[in-house]
């Protein structure tokens, strides 16, 4: 998967292209895959966007390695509208075993303050929002109602954090369980889509200023422009985001999109490694 912080003249495209379109950008997710608190750019980003236009939502995902005690003051002052902290799994050695050499402890205790300090600040901002991808382990054939969150994460931060969104773990187009999972089907075939949201309504431009269909596409198996050769909304309108949306809406996706939940039915991922734990909604010992 290609990394990379975005560099300024990237951002400065896209920020030109939402002072252009004001009013009509409304949301900015400074997200793709990555971790966005490595990018020392980051608050001053946040900062800029609020400046080119106040009503914009920005947001951003993490997974908190990085919530330092400066950074939480950062956030708090940055004008970031909402953070989404990913912590997944069944336990915290669940999530440990994920995001190798994190410490999972320490990030809660970070999470808690940035909850807290939120709420005694003016601006009762950044909403604070745990996001947890669980496996649908124990539930076979996969369950039809969502995930619910694991007892680990809401009795530590259930009623300090804005909300917990929960998912369940699925395999996105284009990605290999390579054998760390077993990947096992939805257990009633949904018909085929014929829209995606993604190349309609949002516009996802990576770190070095290639634009991709969605944020499913982490690897950049399909470029539909360069925002430093073309202003963003040509792309937009350009003869292979046309070719794209057609065939999504004709029910004859591009290849992209093969094994995407969005047009089509979802594949479950089941670990195959890692700690041994309960479904995340299944009673668990002594609780
Ligand atoms: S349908 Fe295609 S473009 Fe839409 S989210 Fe899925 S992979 Fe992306």
């Amino acid at each position: 998967m290609p990394r990379g912080l975005m560099k300024g003249p990237v951002f400065e495209q896209v920020l030109q292209a939402i002072r252009r379109n004001r009013g009509r950008v409304k949301v900015v997710v400074l997200y793709h895959g990555g971790e966005p608190l490595l990018n020392p750019r980051f608050f001053d980003m946040v900062g800029r966007l609020k400046a080119a236009d106040p009503a914009l939502h920005v947001k951003t995902v993490t997974n908190g390695a990085l919530l330092s005690p400066r950074a939480i003051r950062k956030l708090l002052q940055c004008g970031l509208d909402a953070i989404e902290i990913s912590l997944d799994g069944a336990s915290p050695e669940e999530n440990q075993y994920i995001r190798r050499k994190s410490n999972t402890r320490e990030i809660v205790s970070r999470i808690r303050q940035l909850a807290e300090m939120v709420k005694r600040s003016d601006s009762k901002k950044p909403d604070v929002y745990i996001n947890t991808t669980q496996f649908i382990r124990g539930h076979r054939p996969p369950p039809a109602r969502p995930a619910r969150p694991p007892a680990w994460l809401t009795r530590r931060l259930a009623g300090t954090v804005t909300g917990i969104k929960t998912a369940f773990a699925i395999q996105w187009p284009g990605t290999s369980a390579g054998g760390e999972y077993e990947v096992i089907p939805a257990a009633r075939r949904k018909k085929a889509a014929r829209r995606c949201d993604h190349v309609m309504n949002t516009v996802t431009v990576c770190a070095d200023g290639s634009v991709a269909p969605c944020c499913y596409d982490l690897t950049r198996r399909m470029i539909l422009g360069h925002v430093l050769k073309q202003p963003l909304e040509k792309i937009w309108n350009n003869r292979a985001y046309r070719a794209l949306r057609k065939a999504i809406r004709t029910g004859r996706p591009h290849a992209l999109c093969a094994g995407c939940a969005v047009v089509g039915a979802a594949g479950y991922l089941l670990p195959l490694k890692g700690p041994k734990t309960v479904a995340a909604d299944e009673p668990r010992p002594g609780h």
